[in-house]
């Protein structure tokens, strides 16, 4: 029964960057407004991440780990989406079969916090134990895939995973508006993201991805039907789209689509390809386009049948929705373009 839930955590874990998005979607869903992540040797060696969430109760803790406990069904109901796109309560559980896993939490109410290690799905026999804190949580995450040997020679190095952190982690700085958030390598005195918690998206994108980037976008908005408004026919095409696009001023090398899909980061690839195609048609050089969208749709509209790990999402009236985002986009490009 343990190789088999190794196996599956492997699944859910397939390298440091899943694991810690995970783990930043929870300090999201604990209400945390400050998250600060710390990365060694790309993660292979150690993910932390700090937030002042709400933390967890004692009572809370022995569940942690155990698969399926999650103390967010009830948020889970209303959007669908959101259940294929992230694991319902098998994340932590998932980390600790195949990591040291170590969670420090503090509640508000509480005059000191705990911290416990866990271990294939259980916590240390020997309980938490207090120890001195600030509300919210950190959880350690040391020495991935240890016992998983092939999974460990498959990661890539160090820079390369750290890169692909700073990829994930990225996009959720610019759009967690009103939460900030940092990442840095260990020892480094400098953080390599840093958004603020009361800055706006777009000084966010200045931050993140450059002040070139940030100069040359122009605000964006599009919707269908009447909005993301819950609940919708599965047949009457329904989005609410807005974000930045980069201007015909912009010269990026690389062309760059961060998507998130009611709340979620995923990869679009007709859309992407669809966006690049009108950049390419409408701008003289071969400028790549910087595009943010923040979409929202009925949760039932987004593809269930994806499997979880993977980003590449689907949805209902595809079609129709992209050619909207992109026909806006044109227009909106046209339109600075003169
Ligand atoms: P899920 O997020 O699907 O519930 P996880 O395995 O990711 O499952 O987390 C299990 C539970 O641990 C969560 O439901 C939540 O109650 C708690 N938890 C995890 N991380 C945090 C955090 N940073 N702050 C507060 N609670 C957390
Ligand atoms: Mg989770």
């Amino acid at each position: 029964e343990h190789v088999v839930n190794k196996i599956a955590a492997g699944e859910v874990v397939q390298r440091p960057v899943s694991a810690l998005k995970e783990m930043l979607e929870n300090s999201l869903d604990a209400g945390a407004t400050q998250i600060n992540i710390v990365v060694k040797e790309g993660g292979n060696k150690l993910l932390q991440i700090q937030d002042n969430g709400h933390g967890i109760q004692k009572e809370d803790l022995a569940l942690l780990c155990e698969r399926h406990a999650t103390s967010k069904l009830v948020a889970f109901d209303d959007l669908e989406a959101i259940n294929t796109l992230g694991f319902r309560g098998e994340a932590l559980a998932s980390i600790s079969f195949v990591a040291h896993l170590t969670v420090t939490t503090m509640t508000k109410d509480c005059a000191h916090g705990l911290r416990i290690t866990y271990r294939d799905g259980h916590m240390d026999p020997a309980g938490p134990k207090p120890c001195a804190a600030v509300p919210g949580t950190t959880i350690m995450v040391e020495d991935l895939f240890y016992n998983m040997i092939t999974r460990k020679k498959a990661l890539r190095s160090a820079s390369e995973e750290y890169s692909k952190i700073l990829d994930m982690v990225g996009r959720y700085a610019v759009f967690s508006k009103g939460v900030g958030i940092s990442c840095k390598r260990q020892g480094e005195a400098r953080a390599d993201i840093h958004s603020l918690a009361n800055a706006s998206k777009l000084d966010n994108i200045r931050s993140v991805y450059g002040a070139n980037v940030a100069r040359n976008v122009l605000p964006f908005e599009q919707r269908m039907g009447s909005g993301a408004d819950l609940p919708k026919p599965m047949d009457t095409p329904c989005f609410m789209a807005e974000g930045f696009v980069s201007s015909a001023d912009y010269s990026g090398k690389k062309s760059m689509l961060v998507l998130f899909i009611n709340q979620r980061p995923v990869e679009c690839g007709p859309l992407k390809r669809a966006l690049e195609a009108t950049y390419a048609a409408i701008l003289p050089k071969a400028a790549k386009p910087f595009i943010f969208l923040d979409v929202r749709m009925p949760g039932p509209h987004v593809d269930v049948n994806l499997h979880p790990t993977k980003r590449e999402v689907g949805f209902l009236h595809q079609d129709a929705l992209i050619e909207a985002v992109r026909a806006a986009v044109e227009e909106r490009l046209l339109a600075s373009n003169n």
